[in-house]
């Protein structure tokens, strides 16, 4: 049988190092028989993600920093003259200032507010739109989100009120470009240690809590997510679109901790 992602060629954007959820969707995608471009958010980024990228047998490895769309603009601009068209797009891009993830959620500045939302939110809208000028005969988008969207998570705060306005794109950009063969979606995954994970204060907390009390009793990895964005990304998904699908070892369902946390 031929790989699932044989022929198929997209961007991922988000590698930061090997811990990355980007990284372990792309890990997948290129075992499957994808052609991978990466982009990166600066030049310290850029030394760690190229050997990530050779790796994986990646000969388009860009800059990118989100708050500037020239940056953006370039990177499609480079995509259109090496390969024309792209079949998938990865957004596994997040940011806000530390020291709003920790303490009131009412305390958010106006000028975090605004930056959380253009890098987190925004981002995902304005890479699509692109994206989708070089994908003629349909394709696939895919971000990823967080539970902290739909429930209060402690700390999580003005990430929490990004992720729900990403959420929320999903669904608009769903329908847009429905019509055109694209689909989009959300991966919710749960907490995993990452450069950005480690933002959020007391994250070690969150993430023993969701280990124990999870209906799998364990978290989950970049691999997890990996297969999850391999089938969305795949022909597999082809009737799947605007979907928040949770990789969270079952977290979300729960109601309350599990009974052997509450007994002992
Ligand atoms: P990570 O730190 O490895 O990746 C975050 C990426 O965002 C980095 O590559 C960073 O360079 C990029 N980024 C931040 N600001 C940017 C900008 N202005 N321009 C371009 N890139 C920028 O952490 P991660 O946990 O793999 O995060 C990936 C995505 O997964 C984020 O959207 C995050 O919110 C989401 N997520 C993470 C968790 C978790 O527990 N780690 C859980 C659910 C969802």
């Amino acid at each position: 049988m031929e790989p699932i992602m044989k022929g198929k060629r997209g961007l991922v954007m988000g590698v930061a190092n090997d811990h990355s959820i980007a990284w372990g969707i792309a890990k997948k995608l290129a075992a499957h028989g994808a052609e991978l471009a990466f982009t990166y958010q600066g030049e310290a980024f850029g030394r760690r993600v190229k050997p990530l990228a050779d790796q994986l047998g990646s000969k388009l490895l860009l800059p990118c920093d989100v708050e500037d769309s020239a940056s953006i603009d370039a990177v499609f601009s480079t995509l259109k003259d090496e390969w024309g068209t792209i079949d998938f797009l990865v957004h596994a891009i997040g940011f806000s200032d530390r020291n709003e993830l920790k303490g009131l959620y009412a305390n958010t500045t106006r000028e975090n507010f605004i930056r959380t939302m253009v890098i987190s939110c925004y981002s995902f809208t304005e890479v699509s739109r692109k994206a989708v000028e070089l994908m003629p005969n349909g394709g696939n988008l895919l971000t990823l989100t967080y539970a902290g969207s739909v429930r209060v998570m402690p700390n999580y705060n003005v990430m929490g009120v990004a992720k729900a306005g990403l959420e929320a794109s999903v669904r608009y950009l769903a329908n847009d470009f429905g019509p055109k063969g694209i689909r989009v979606n959300a991966i919710s995954a749960g907490p995993v240690r990452t450069l950005a994970g480690a933002g959020i204060a007391d994250a070690r907390h969150m993430f023993s809590y969701q280990q124990r009390n999870s209906p799998l009793r364990r978290n989950i990895t970049i691999d997890d997510v990996g297969g999850s964005a391999l089938y969305l990304l795949s022909d597999l998904a082809s009737g799947v679109t605007g979907e928040i699908h949770y990789v969270d070892s079952g977290y979300n369902i729960v109601s309350m901790p599990a009974l052997e946390e509450l007994k002992s």
